[in-house]
């Protein structure tokens, strides 16, 4: 062991000649240990490898800078979508509430604002505002869900109204048609809607549950609204009398006429030609006898046509 560093010893410290010969003039000679010729080798090498890792390093950080500014502008584009999707579900509630108006359509569980609306609508504006103001390291986490919660929130309502809406006008459509607003008949009428006078002007007791046509034998009788026919056929003292269920709690009735052009379980429309008028059943004259029933009651048919 002790030979060997003594050997090395001896090989280190012998002195070598670096000559340095310029094509013109002196040349110039260095003396040098082995020694020194490693020491300078291995300090370079040293030197060179540190820089090449501090380039590197700062390369990494330049390269980690740039993504992060990269995510902080697309951070940004998301932040204004989210934001402009949000606005857009708010500006869909204005025109919720516009159409229910012009159906004439309640409020429903899905319009009703809270009465502090506005300040909460400002309060969410500026919470959205300062969730995205800031950087992207400092960007509140649950804020964000709870943000994004809330638009998940609003679009379901949104939809939900909108569901209630279509649904009610479904409805309202059927049940305009199936609501009398025609008159049966085009003759004249001979007989209104409650107690009659007797010839000296008392209130007679039996009620007129209807408004009475007068007009010539035959002269076409309109069912007044959309439904099914109940009932055609002999009824009575109505003579000849169809009977139509309209839903809705509606109902009509068509009495003494001269015979039905439908029958029982037959789909009407509104103006269908259900028969042609007559006398038959307790009659004194040609004439129809029209009644309007809703949900049970009898009411004055005058108030179903112009
Ligand atoms: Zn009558």
């Amino acid at each position: 062991m002790g030979k060997f560093i003594n050997a090395l010893a001896g090989f280190l410290g012998e002195r070598v000649d670096i000559l340095i010969m310029p094509r013109k003039g002196a040349s110039t000679k260095f003396k040098l240990r082995r020694l020194t010729i490693w020491v300078a080798v291995i300090v370079w090498l040293l030197v060179t490898a540190g820089g090449l890792l501090f380039f590197v390093r700062g390369y990494d950080y330049n390269m980690v800078k740039a993504d992060n500014n990269l995510m902080r502008i697309k951070m940004k584009l998301i932040a204004d979508e989210l934001e402009r999707g949000r606005k857009y579900i708010e500006l869909t509630h204005t025109t919720d509430i516009q159409m229910r108006q012009m159906l004439g359509m309640p409020g429903g569980k899905f319009i009703n604002l809270p009465k502090n609306w506005e300040e909460a609508k400002a309060k969410q504006d500026d919470r959205a505002k300062q969730l995205f103001s800031g950087e992207l390291k400092d960007l509140d986490t649950d804020e964000f869900e709870q943000y994004i919660d809330e638009i998940e929130d609003s679009s379901k309502t949104r939809l939900a109204s909108f569901q209630e809406i279509a649904w009610y006008f479904a409805n309202k459509k059927e049940g305009l048609n199936s609501t009398p607003s025609i008159r049966p008949s085009n003759a004249p009428i001979s007989s209104g809607y409650g107690y009659r006078l007797d010839p000296l002007g008392h209130r007679t007791s039996k009620k007129h549950n209807g408004v009475d046509f007068a007009g010539k034998p035959d002269s076409p009788i309109f069912v007044t609204a959309d439904g099914v026919v109940r009932h055609a056929g002999w009824v009575p003292s109505f003579g000849q009398a169809i009977l139509v269920d309209h839903g809705f709690g509606y109902s009509t009735l068509y009495a003494h006429t001269a015979g039905a052009q439908v029958k029982t379980g037959d789909v009407v429309k509104r103006g269908d030609k259900i028969a042609t008028m007559g006398s038959s059943g307790r009659s004194t004259g040609t004439h129809l006898h029209y009644e309007v029933w809703k949900d049970g009651q009898a009411v004055n048919p005058r108030n179903y046509f112009k």
